[in-house]
């Protein structure tokens, strides 16, 4: 656990992230919450009702942004010792040959590029504090094609080897990594791309869902305890689950 609490969400306005936000905050860990939308990201910074989470409109696509963003949570909190990187969109969804060329690369900016933007961005004073925490949001689909979603598959593979660059490079200085798949989660992102391409995700019943904040409690132990080897992590990993004490269920 960081002696220094102060953490980054990204994509913090709703879902998964939203969700980690609030449980980071209910123990002890000052925020900064982003999300390009700063009028959800701000209403989403009131539900969390604290002194300790700063809403700071940001694209984390944008390397600039970005790091103004990391200097403002630094200047109010201090040096930023975690970091979420849990902001990722899903479109383009299509077959291949009808996907918009520029939305496949724009979903790699973000989804691949702003993990590489957001840890650029704090790890020079992880570096000097010899600690620190990084977790990036994976998905099945890193390892699993679905029809359909190439864009994504492609970019949480890709996200999964940044992961592992990551911590090859920087676990010897003191700064953990995990990339951590969530499991099928019901959110804005998940429930709209269901509706919207007919594949085997689109046919999973509800109950195969999980609500954002089951994962949000991995992420957060992950964040605040960890006591885990081991890059790669999972929801559906039960030795996981019960460290971090989640009741089981039917599905994961
Ligand atoms: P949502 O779409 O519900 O939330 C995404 C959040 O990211 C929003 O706050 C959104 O706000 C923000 N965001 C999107 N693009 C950017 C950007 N360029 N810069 C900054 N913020 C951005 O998604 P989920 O909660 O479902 O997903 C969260 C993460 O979990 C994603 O990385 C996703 O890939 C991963 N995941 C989700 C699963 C699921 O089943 N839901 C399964 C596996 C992984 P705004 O649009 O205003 O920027």
């Amino acid at each position: 656990m960081a002696d220094n609490k102060v953490a980054i969400v990204t994509g913090a306005s709703r879902g998964i992230g939203f969700e980690i936000a609030r449980l980071l905050v209910e123990r002890g860990w000052k925020l900064g919450i982003t999300a390009r939308g700063r009028q959800k990201l701000e209403e989403a910074a009131d539900r969390l009702g604290t002194a300790n989470a700063i809403a700071i409109a940001c694209d984390v696509a944008d390397p600039t942004e970005v790091e103004d963003a990391v200097s403002m949570v630094a200047g109010r909190f201090g040096p930023v010792t975690a970091l979420v990187n849990n902001a990722g969109i899903i479109d383009p969804i299509g077959h291949i040959h009808e996907l918009d060329p520029d939305a496949f690369m724009q979903l790699m900016h973000i989804n691949i590029g702003g993990v590489m933007n957001m840890s650029r961005a704090v790890l020079p004073a992880m570096i000097a504090a010899r600690s620190g925490v990084i977790v990036n949001l994976s998905s099945g689909a890193a390892h699993n094609p679905v029809e359909g979603w190439s864009a994504y598959c492609t970019s949480k593979a890709g996200l999964a080897m940044f992961s592992r660059c990551l911590a090859a490079e920087y676990g010897g200085r003191g700064v953990r990594v995990h990339d951590f798949i969530p499991g099928v989660v019901s959110t804005d992102m998940l429930n709209g791309a269901q509706q919207r391409f007919d594949n085997a995700i689109a046919r999973l019943d509800e109950g195969a869902k999980l609500p954002a904040d089951v994962p949000a409690r991995c992420i957060a132990w992950l964040v605040d305890e960890g006591r885990v080897e081991g890059v790669q992590q999972s929801i559906r990993d039960p030795e996981l689950r019960k460290l971090v004490g989640l009741e089981e269920r039917a599905q994961w």
